[in-house]
């Protein structure tokens, strides 16, 4: 009897059940393939985060004196799918049963089934260890019957049941669920935002091996010391200085924008939790205890804040994931169809706010909740760019980006593609929200007062113009209806004056 167990690029905990005990029958096996690497074109820090982190993996397993097959990009005997990998990996170990863990994506997860179904010999699927909640635990939450799903009910629940944040009497912790209303405060460079977590690692032996496959990516792949975790010791110390620098101030600033700083106070925690580096329950209990420790220093507000992300948000989109795909990801509610511009490949436009944030996210494969969401989310939905695109472009270019969390994300919460089943409105904003949130428009060129002339902000007649072209589908929600009637209010010269801009503005995106 022998079992051969595949483990996946973002399946890096070394903590799984699966290596407490050492097993001779069993081999390990890790492989890095073009399947992967090239299914969509990748950020190049994405790459190498991954690849690097499953070499640790497997020297970790390694030194523990389990069995490892690893396929490296290069290997002649690599060929570069999962398929036909994993049937030499059997066929070495004389396997007599396959196993390995439940895939987060729905590709992988379709390919995995279909192998176990024709390889011929047992398999099974075990769980990752990893989320709070099942695949369909979301849906269980709100049964089929709701056609609009809302995360704070299941936030609550979550709550309720891992009682983080929660008092003795089933009452949330300083009588509030939700301290969104005190965390929106503009940042003006004053407290010093923290600096991020050091990584040592130099990857330059493995981005040459990355080159010498011919592996296409863009973006930078970091010059000096690799900043994103690759194994958990590093993960963990990354989490600690999270705790210590950025937290006390992460509600405060949670939706501030500053060209100074690419994070402000946010945790750059992602890549770490979806490659399963972190558990999510010991990231929110982490900044509980810090709270409990000094509430002080780490108010409740920015420990609730922090805490929503990861136990809420993070588990609901992923739920939304399992219960919409495939289809979800073609949907196209409003009908957008311009191609997204070609600088979103190169950062370059006019566009300060827009600038900033693309140019940042291709040289750091990052870029944080509000930048993805207020400023390039909102400027493609009401330019109206075709959903699937900007989903393409997103899953490419973060370091964090899979596509159970980033789809859901761009396809439901920023683009609202999905007819608002994710979110209850539209996330777009004019100038006057960039202006108000970060220092962008006193570098750019265009004036954000102005809405329609020659160096109007190009963002005010386009959010404009979205009331106005969808005010049928939005007069009635209670969240936006005020923006929708506003724009419905204006004299019918203003109204198409808008549209004409608008037009204009579009025809000529890549002038931007
Ligand atoms: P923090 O602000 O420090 O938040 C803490 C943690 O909460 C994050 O690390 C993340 O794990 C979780 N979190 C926060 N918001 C969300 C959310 N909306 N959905 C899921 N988890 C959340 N997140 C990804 O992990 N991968 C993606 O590919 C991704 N794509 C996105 C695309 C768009 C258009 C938008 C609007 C959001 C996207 N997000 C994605 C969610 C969020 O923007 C990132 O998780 C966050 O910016 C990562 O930076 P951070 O670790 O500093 O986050
Ligand atoms: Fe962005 Fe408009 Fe401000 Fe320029 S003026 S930075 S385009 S919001």
């Amino acid at each position: 009897m022998s079992t051969v167990r595949l483990i996946l690029g973002d399946q890096l905990n070394p903590e799984h059940p699966w290596f407490r005990r050492r097993d001779p029958s069993v081999t390990y096996v890790l492989m890095e393939v073009r399947s992967e690497t090239d299914y969509v074109r990748h950020h190049a820090q994405k790459v190498l985060a991954v690849l690097a982190g499953m070499r640790r993996l497997a020297d970790h397993l390694r030194g523990k004196g389990h069995k490892v097959r690893y396929f490296r990009l290069g290997d002649p005997d690599n060929a570069q799918g999962f398929a036909a990998n994993l049937r030499t990996a059997l066929a070495e170990a004389r396997a007599t049963r396959l196993e390995h863990q439940e895939p987060d994506e729905w590709r992988l997860d379709q390919e995995l089934a279909a192998f176990r179904r024709e390889c011929g010999i047992e398999a099974a699927v075990v769980g990752s260890d990893h989320f709070l909640d099942a695949r369909d635990g979301v849906a269980r939450h709100f049964g089929k019957s709701r056609s609009r799903w809302l995360m704070e009910s299941y936030y609550r629940s979550v709550r309720a049941r891992t009682g983080l944040l929660m008092d003795a009497d089933g009452e949330p912790e300083g009588g509030r669920w939700n301290f969104d209303a005190d965390n929106r405060k503009p940042w003006h460079g004053q407290p010093p935002a923290p600096r991020p977590w050091d990584g040592k690692a130099d990857l330059r032996g493995l981005w040459a091996e990355i080159q010498a496959a011919g592996v296409a990516t863009f973006g930078e792949p970091s010059a000096g010391a690799f900043p994103w975790p690759l194994d958990r010791r590093e993960a963990l110390a990354h989490l600690r200085a999270f705790m210590e620098r950025g937290l006390p101030s992460f509600g405060d600033y949670e939706d501030a924008m500053h060209t100074s700083s690419d994070r402000l106070f946010h945790s750059r925690l992602s890549h770490a939790l979806n490659v399963k580096l972190l558990h999510p329950l010991e990231v929110a209990q982490a900044a509980v205890e810090a709270h409990r420790a000094d509430p002080g220093r780490v108010p409740l507000a920015a420990t609730e804040g922090f805490v929503r992300q990861i136990i809420g948000w993070r588990e609901y989109i992923r739920g939304v994931y399992w219960a919409r795909m495939p289809e979800y990801a073609e949907s196209n509610a409003l009908g957008h169809d311009l191609p997204l511009p070609s600088w979103f490949w190169t950062g370059a436009v006019r566009m300060n706010c827009l600038r900033h944030a693309i140019g940042q996210s291709l040289a750091t494969a990052y870029a944080h909740h509000i930048q993805r969401l207020m400023v390039i989310g909102s400027f493609c939905l009401t330019a109206g760019v075709r959903p699937r695109e900007v989903e393409r472009w997103f899953l490419g270019v973060y370091v964090d980006a899979f596509e159970w969390v980033e789809l859901p994300n761009v396809i439901g919460m920023s683009q609202h593609a999905d007819g608002g089943f994710l979110g209850s409105k539209p996330y777009c904003g004019a100038a006057a929200y960039i202006n108000r949130m970060s220092d962008y428009c006193k570098g750019c060129p265009y004036d954000p007062k102005d809405r329609l002339g020659p160096l109007a902000c190009p963002l005010n007649a386009l959010y404009w113009d979205f009331w106005l072209r969808h005010a049928g589908r939005f007069k009635d929600n209670p969240r936006i209806g005020m923006a929708v009637r506003q724009a419905m209010r204006m004299d019918p010269a203003e109204k198409a004056a808008i549209r004409a801009k608008a037009a204009a503005l579009r025809a000529g995106i890549e002038e931007l």
